[in-house]
């Protein structure tokens, strides 16, 4: 039995630091917004090369919360991709903006700098890039038309803790970085928790605020806020696990390179291509195949998992229909429809690898 991701693994790897350091945060009692989420922040911050990050309670949240701290506001337009996990957009309808999707590079999978420059209207507002699987979109095209536009960017890291974009992290790049820790992301705790980091005092000040019931001093509620708040005990695990951040993504990547090797020779496999605009951590691995469906039972017949990540995009997704009409984007659409992904996860062997790699080559040879 091979799984997607191996969160045990990982646990008991940790558990001689972990555990004390949680026994340590029930004793010392202070729960909510503690020293361990004041540390992580400051070690956060330090290891993303920016000013200020914010914990708050997951990545949705962080999303949610940073569009409000950008000033998005109802009737503003803000281009995203359809090719994501639904968070991205559900924050974007949040602060009442809408939602436009534009179409995304067949290679990479993440948002088309170029279909992002045709769908600018007068409304547009902000442009939301997710670092896909990993990966970091072309963040260089991206900043040139929000400068020539006067648009706003807001980056969604959920997927991306520790890349790399040319010597600056992923999140460091925009107004706003988003971060989730859901415990199966690259950098996850043992719940639900997520950052935003940022370069600005301003927004930093209004993040504290928004996360804390609009609170800029105990019972003085200046606006309307949130309980959104990184939990201590979350934040405990998160400075233990920061710490192996650059090892994971290093073990991610032997693992996407031992698939990679061996995928290229097989015929009818598109492998995940990196564009070499910054470092891949792979999230997830995942692939192009006209046998995707063959593949996976084949793979599910020998109790490997697999996965499609994402099966519908979001412009057809029901509860964006109002919003996406008639809307079509012929590359996502063929994406959805052969794209499949692999268990990835630093502690996954060699030997592993090889099993899954031996099943994909019964299938695609024949
Ligand atoms: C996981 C994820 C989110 C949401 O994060 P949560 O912590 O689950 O709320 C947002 N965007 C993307 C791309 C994600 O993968």
């Amino acid at each position: 039995m091979i799984p997607m991701v191996d969160l045990k693994k990982q646990y008991l790897s940790l558990k001689d630091e972990i555990d004390p350091a949680i026994q340590q945060a029930l004793g010392a009692t202070q729960y909510i917004l503690g020293p361990n989420v004041s540390g992580f922040e400051q070690e956060a911050a330090d290891y993303l090369g920016v000013k200020h990050t914010i914990g708050v309670a997951s990545g949705t949240d962080a999303l949610h919360l940073a569009l409000i701290a950008a000033g998005i506001k109802e009737g503003d337009e803000v281009i995203t991709t359809p090719f994501t996990f639904i968070a991205t957009a559900e924050a974007i309808k949040y602060v009442g903006a809408i939602p436009v999707f534009v179409d995304i590079d067949p290679d990479t999978f993440n948002i088309d700098a170029a279909q992002v420059r045709a769908a600018i209207t007068p409304a547009t507002r902000a442009i939301l890039p997710v670092h896909l699987f990993g990966q970091p979109a072309d963040m260089s095209a991206l900043q040139t038309i929000a400068k020539e536009h006067k648009l706003l960017m807001v980056e969604d890291c959920a997927q991306s803790f520790g890349a790399d974009i040319d010597g600056d992290q992923s999140g460091s790049l925009s107004i706003a970085g988003c971060f989730s820790f859901f415990p199966s992301k690259n950098l996850g705790c043992f719940g639900d928790g997520g950052l935003i980091s940022t370069n600005s005092d301003e927004i930093a000040e209004h993040l504290k605020v928004l996360r804390n019931h609009g609170s800029w001093k105990r019972y003085h509620h200046s606006e309307l806020g949130f309980n959104s708040r990184l939990d201590e005990l979350q934040a405990v695990v998160l400075r233990a696990k920061l710490k192996h951040i650059d090892e994971y993504n290093q073990q991610r990547r032997r693992v996407a390179h031992r698939y990679t090797t061996a995928l290229s020779q097989l015929p009818d496999i598109t492998p995940p291509h990196e564009d070499g605009k910054g470092t891949h951590v792979y999230h997830q691995y995942t692939l192009l195949s006209e046998q995707r469906d063959e593949i996976m039972q084949a793979l599910q017949a020998k109790d490997i998992a697999c996965a499609v990540y994402y099966p519908i995009p979001l412009h057809q997704q029901e509860v964006f229909s109002e919003d996406c009409a008639n809307l079509s984007l012929p590359v996502t659409e063929k994406i959805v429809s052969q794209c499949m992904s692999l268990p990835i996860y630093p502690e996954l062997e060699d030997e592993q690898i090889d099993i899954i790699l031996d099943v994909i080559k019964g299938v695609v040879l024949g």
